[in-house]
């Protein structure tokens, strides 16, 4: 990597572009607003360049993103990469055939999808969202790319919650994020 963009590395606050949001979507629940990151070109690229020089020397065939937030960041690195993007969805927004999987939210249960035929059998795929909170939705799309016979060498996520012990869920997974928050 060369010097300047290793200093304009170091120097990136990304912190300043996240909006701390309490009591959204609901009570009790700080949200973490990235929408600060996408309207700033520079924080953006920040992002999509510091993702690249982490996994530049793993080989990564292909990269899944948790919609929605999560297409945000994936697909400006797989267009850098010229590495396909995998879309897991809610239930019932994917046409084809499916692979599907139920799992546990803290009073109900959510179900993601893929498309079967998007999932590189025998290859590495990176998995990625936004936000990595408790890690449940992380953990289920894991699952399904396991399904359909790919490896998950490694998760990613611009901003992770570590206190919400989403490494219980998402060992022994390497997981990566450009800035964790340590709650209230
Ligand atoms: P989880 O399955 O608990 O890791 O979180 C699932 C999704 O909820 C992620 O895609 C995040 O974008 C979103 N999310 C969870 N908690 C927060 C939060 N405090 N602020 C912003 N987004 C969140």
């Amino acid at each position: 990597m060369d010097i300047v963009k290793e200093q304009f590395i170091k120097e990136f606050n990304l912190d300043e572009y996240i909006r701390k949001v309490p009591d959204f979507p609901k009570k009790g629940i700080l949200f973490y607003d990235i929408t600060g990151i996408l309207s700033s070109p520079l924080a953006f690229k920040y992002c999509i360049d510091k993702m690249a020089e982490i996994y530049k020397d793993q080989k990564i065939d292909a990269i899944a993103a948790i919609e929605a937030r999560g297409f945000l960041f994936a697909s400006p690195f797989a267009y850098k990469l010229g590495i396909p993007v995998i879309p897991i969805r809610k239930k019932g927004k994917l046409p084809g055939v499916t692979l599907s999987k139920k799992y546990d939210l803290e009073y109900a249960q959510a179900e993601i999808e893929v498309h079967a035929a998007d999932v590189p059998r025998g290859k590495n795929v990176l998995l990625t969202d936004d936000l990595i909170a408790t890690g449940g939705t992380l953990n289920a799309a894991r699952s399904l790319l396991v399904e359909g016979g790919a490896q998950v060498p490694g998760i990613f996520g611009i901003v992770g919650l570590p206190f919400l012990n989403y490494k219980n869920l998402l060992d022994p997974t390497p997981v990566i994020t450009l800035i964790d928050f340590h709650g209230e």
